[in-house]
């Protein structure tokens, strides 16, 4: 049974307790703030459809089934949107939980696209055994991953071509396995994400994300903690897609990037980071640590540090109550989709520490991808110099609204994205007579 008084008709069919998730607590508390009837809240929470299928995939002359999730949450405002996740612990639960964020985050950003998110269990520990094989050998893993794209994308060929639901990269998937997607439908505007070349491919797409996110950085600095970017400190958790063009935009703005950290290391110098010798050293080693522009920091130490801003670019829930009780950061910015857990909110925002929220902080992924469908559709290419401006003026804008929101309300800056996103489903769904 949910806060909000319903059970969840997810619930009644599965016969299973959905969590109150970190955007199930937050769209509750929004909808009392905005005055919506709590059974229209229940439908905002509520997924459109979810799908729980088996892909039947021939792989190296043996059949494999994977079982996945199709989350379709709300199409209000646009198809339904989101990525293709491969993993080992893929649920239903966290793919309608993805899906809703893809909602708040294409409606705070205002992309005309609605929220979905595929995951499909696919655990390569067992593939490995399955196929005896050694780990990690990344050219079999790349087998895996295509062949099990290929397959769901022919069973979901229909629902691509018709633009109801556009997949894109998630983890465990990229450029190579949108590719598997377009060779099935043949339609540019079916998937986003593709790589260079690929039809419909759009220039800047794999550094969206990290750039939209130096960019709100910039302006929270600023404009919320009052201070020049050029020389502001930051620490960094995640040198990935998302890390590495955040960190080195960052430095261009004149930031001092000074301690990263990944799964196997971390390097710090208070001075701030030779980025450029950074990526270099990353690109060979394969982590950030054995740097030696900089001494070894462990993540725990990351994320206390003293800086100006902690961005968290890695995994989901590493800012927990206990960890948000040592932050000495001035704010943090979440390029990570849900770094921070419910209980990790609410100590920061007793303690007035701002967030710049993911469905903000990491919408330049989806801000291109909108880009990357409306040039497919059109046959018209921007440049990498125009996609960059559309993610900042979409950001930036809303941006605006939210710390305008947040002020004159006397709420947290995520508390007021979500307000924002919400009311503008909540209005086309009434318009539409979708509720
Ligand atoms: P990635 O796999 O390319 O990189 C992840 C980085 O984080 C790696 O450096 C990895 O070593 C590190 N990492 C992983 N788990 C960690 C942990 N527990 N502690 C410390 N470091 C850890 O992933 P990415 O594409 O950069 O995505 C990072 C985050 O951003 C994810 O939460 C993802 O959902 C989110 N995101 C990504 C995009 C995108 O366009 N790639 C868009 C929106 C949101």
């Amino acid at each position: 049974m949910l806060d909000h008084g319903h059970t969840s008709e997810m619930e009644a069919v599965l016969q299973a307790a959905e969590p109150v998730t970190r955007s199930v607590w937050l769209m509750e508390r929004a909808g009392r703030r905005l005055g919506i009837p709590p059974e229209d809240v229940h439908e905002l929470i509520a997924p459109q459809e979810v799908i729980i299928f088996r892909v039947p995939c021939k792989i190296l002359g043996k059949v494999v089934n994977f079982w996945g999730c199709l989350a379709l949450h709300n199409s209000a405002r646009g198809p339904f949107k989101g990525g293709v996740r491969l993993a080992p612990d893929v649920t239903i639960w966290e793919t309608t939980e993805l899906a809703r964020l893809m909602t708040l985050k294409c409606a705070a950003c205002d992309v005309e696209f609605g929220g979905g998110k595929t995951g499909i269990r696919v655990d390569m520990a067992r593939m490995y055994e399955l196929f005896e094989r050694k780990p990690r050998d990344l050219e079999f893993e790349k087998i895996i991953s295509v062949d099990a794209i290929e397959y769901y994308a022919q069973q979901f060929r229909e629902v691509f071509l018709k633009h109801v639901y556009i997949p894109a990269p998630d983890m465990g998937t990229g450029p190579d396995e949108m590719a598997f997607i377009y060779n099935e439908t043949l339609d540019p505007a079916s998937v986003t994400g593709k790589g260079e070349g690929v039809h419909g491919w759009l220039p800047g797409r794999r550094e969206s994300t990290g750039i939209g996110c130096a960019y709100v950085t910039v302006r929270m600095v600023r404009e919320v903690l009052g201070k020049d970017p050029a020389g502001a400190t930051v620490a960094l958790q995640g040198f990935g897609n998302v890390g590495r063009p955040l960190a080195s935009a960052l430095v261009a703005e004149g930031a001092k990037v000074v301690a990263v950290t990944d799964l196997y290391g971390g390097t710090h110098d208070p001075d701030g980071l030779d980025i450029d010798g950074l990526l270099e050293h990353a690109a060979k080693a394969a982590t950030v640590g054995g740097f030696a522009g900089g001494r070894p920091i462990g993540n725990e130490a990351l994320l206390g540090l003293d800086v100006d801003v902690l961005i968290p670019a890695a995994a989901g829930d590493v800012i927990t109550g206990t960890v948000a009780r040592k932050i000495r950061a001035g704010c943090v910015v979440e390029a990570a989709n849900m770094p921070t857990t419910v209980e990790g909110m609410q100590v920061l925002e007793e303690r007035g520490i701002p967030v710049v929220p993911d469905i903000l902080a990491n919408a330049g992924g989806v801000i291109a991808s909108m880009l990357e469908y409306s040039s497919s559709l059109s046959a018209i290419k921007p440049s990498q110099a125009q996609v960059y401006e559309v993610l900042k003026t979409k950001i930036g804008e809303n941006f605006d609204l939210a710390v305008e929101r947040a002020q004159s309300a006397g709420t947290s800056l995520v508390q007021a994205a979500v307000e924002l996103a919400m009311e503008r489903v909540y209005a086309v769904m009434k318009g539409r007579r979708m509720i």
